[in-house]
């Protein structure tokens, strides 16, 4: 499926598809950078609209919310301001149950990477290029190069001498470096499922990493793209970040509406 045949959530189409997926036992999902808050220029500047952290924080209280982003955790939970019921970071890498003993390998094996990337980048810092070590991954920055085409394929030579070979994830001027047996962002998705018993799942993403939840093709996700894109393989599509507070509003009235599952006890 590509971007060609993407329904607007908000038309009559999409509004039965939310009525058909919004549930107390659907798993409310989200990324972070570009979704919860506007991409800005500098992201370590990014910043949840109150209104949107606000309607999150009570969605939480209501049902399950998954935040699962590129982000570390700990990084992730600065711009968050709140603790959701799960945090995901690392594009799936980092906080899924079951997969803690796996994090402490990926750690060890981005070290590695990190000390042969500083022998084959040694003009890092005069080229642009920003190292983030983010524990289970790493991510190369190059949005602050001079030639940032030039400066990317700079990145891409060092990338492909690396041993053992990363799974490389473009983003938006910034390459990542994630272990290649870790869990992806749908793999992530599904993990959560299972372990909380959710039967659905609502994923709103908008960047590349969202395409692995989008590219499941999986009857039970309903995925949403932040942005209309003819290459994406999201069902579903928002205009814009602006209305992630809309989507949230209807989240929480509708399971508001719902009787709370104690009542048949
Ligand atoms: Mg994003």
């Amino acid at each position: 499926m590509t971007g060609k045949s993407m329904t607007y959530l908000f038309s009559s189409a999409g509004k039965a598809a939310l009525k058909t997926f919004v549930h107390r036992t659907t798993l409310f999902a989200f990324d972070l950078d570009g979704t919860l808050a506007p991409i800005v220029a500098d992201p370590g500047k990014i910043a949840i609209p109150d209104d949107v952290r606000n309607r999150l924080i009570e969605l939480d209280r209501m049902a399950p919310v998954a935040i699962i982003t590129g982000r570390s955790r700990k990084d992730a939970l600065l711009h968050l301001g709140f603790t959701p019921g799960f945090l995901v970071g690392n594009h799936g890498a980092e906080g899924l149950p079951g997969r803690e003993a796996y994090e402490t390998e990926y750690v060890h094996l981005c070290r590695g990477w990190k000390e042969q990337l500083h022998m084959f980048l040694e003009n890092r810092s005069t080229a642009g290029i920003v190292l983030e070590d983010k524990g289970s991954t790493l991510s190369l920055h190059y949005r602050s190069a001079h030639n940032r085409e030039w400066t990317h394929k700079e990145i891409l030579t060092a990338v492909d001498r690396l041993v053992p070979p990363p799974r490389p994830v473009s983003g938006k001027f910034v390459e990542n470096l994630v272990p290649m047996d870790a869990s992806h962002k749908g793999d992530a998705l599904l993990c959560i499922m299972q372990h909380l018993g959710c039967s659905r799942a609502i994923f709103i993403g908008d960047d590349e990493t969202d395409e692995d939840v989008f590219r499941l093709s999986n009857d039970n996700i309903l995925g949403v793209r932040v942005g209309m894109s003819p290459l994406s393989s999201s069902r579903y599509y928002l205009r814009n970040q602006d209305e992630i507070g809309v989507l949230l509003d209807r989240f929480i009235e509708t399971t508001d509406k719902e009787i709370p599952p104690v009542m048949y006890q």
